[in-house]
């Protein structure tokens, strides 16, 4: 069996460190917002490049405190529209929506699966902010959003999940907008043992209207300046995600390494392989490839003992929670949906394994 995801293997990679913060944690018993949360944030925060990190629960909560965060600045008002692709995983959506904003769905580009600077403008949306998502964990055409963003004032900001550690000209994953978002959610290229998240920015004041939001509001015990939440990263998981941010670019790197294997070595007109440019703007959390009969292949895969999954199977305007959306078309969405499959790719995976993929894939 050739696994989708060895959560085990990345793991146990670290077993013994986590063991030994896992004592001092124990005997510190210093749980929530301790020295292992302040470590994490400031060696995420320089590993951006961002000036600021604040650690969050999990990543929904980054995305929805930073537009929260925004409407405590007067940024945002309650209303005010929010350009966001309209395939996503459904977090980024639904941070909109907790924020009492409007999403404006637009399209993708059929090849990278982000949206373009193209799909922006053709969504002619008064909008006051875009969430750009690193899907599968490429960078957008970042240079051209930024661009348009800053000469028509609005806020840029990153849905980062799956891009930790993705880089271009103007920096990385984190540090390319006004604020991003990342989720530390096990399965993503950098994870944690359970949930977490953060955001990372360069304004001062958003970071610090984040810390509070995420405690309570408040920034003395017991002392509530604004409505708040409890989303606050959890110290023990700091303490984990210390130790894992330092394998983070080897890992990333074996990913590239395994993506242009496939790309080079799958050469069956059945299966349509992803876009990718061969430089670090790509971090690979997923390799998504389409097929015409989907089910069939599948089947096939099955058969041959190989794991996948489909990043995902049902676009969120289509979900029920979403029924409000469900009269509108997203033809390039919807066929997205339809034919993508998503195939091992990760830092464990050995090379006969990489093989074997590439060997089951062309006899298909
Ligand atoms: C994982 C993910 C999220 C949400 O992260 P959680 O930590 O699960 O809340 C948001 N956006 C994208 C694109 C993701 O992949």
């Amino acid at each position: 069996m050739i696994k989708f995801l060895d959560l085990n293997k990345i793991n146990n990679r670290f077993r013994s460190e986590f063991e030994v913060s896992f004592s001092k944690s124990l005997d510190d018993a210093h749980f929530i917002l301790g020295k292992n949360v302040i470590n994490f944030e400031n060696e995420f925060a320089s590993y951006c490049g961002a000036q600021f990190c604040v650690g969050t629960a999990n990543g929904l909560d980054a995305l929805t405190l930073i537009l929260k965060g925004y409407i405590q600045l007067g940024k945002l008002q309650k209303g005010d529209k929010v350009i966001v692709p309209a395939n996503t995983f459904i977090a980024t959506i639904l941070s909109v929506l907790h924020a009492d904003l409007v999403p404006v769905l637009v399209e993708p580009n059929p090849d990278s699966y982000n949206i373009t600077i193209d799909s922006i403008k053709e969504s002619k949306a008064d909008a006051k902010a875009i969430i750009m998502v690193h899907l599968y964990g490429q960078l957008c055409d970042v240079e051209d959003i930024l661009e348009f963003a800053e000469t028509n004032d609005l806020l840029l900001i990153e849905d980062a999940a799956q891009a930790h550690g993705a880089e271009c000209k103007l920096g990385m994953a984190g540090n390319v907008s006004n604020a991003a978002a990342f989720s530390f959610y096990p399965s993503k290229n950098l994870g944690a043992l359970g949930d977490g998240g953060a955001i990372t920015t360069n304004n001062e004041d958003l970071a610090r209207v984040i810390r509070q939001l995420r405690n309570y509001g408040s920034t003395k015990k017991y002392t509530n300046k604004i409505l708040g939440y409890n989303s606050r990263l959890d110290d023990m998981q700091a303490a984990f995600l210390s130790i894992k941010l330092g394998e983070l670019n080897a890992d990333n790197k074996r990913r590239r390494e395994i993506a242009k294997v496939y790309l080079s070595e799958i050469n069956n007109p059945k299966i349509k392989l992803p876009f990718y440019n061969g430089t670090k703007n790509h971090v690979f959390y997923a390799f998504v490839v389409e097929v015409d009969d989907r089910n069939d292949f599948t089947e096939y895969l099955n058969n041959h003992n190989i794991e996948w999954l489909i990043h995902y199977p049902i676009p969120p305007h289509k979900q029920e929670a979403l029924s409000a959306f469900s009269n509108l078309e997203f033809p390039v969405t919807e066929n997205i949906h339809k034919k993508i499959i998503s195939l091992p790719i990760s830092p464990v995976l050995e090379n006969n394994e990489v093989q074997k993929v590439v060997e089951i894939l062309n006899s298909y």
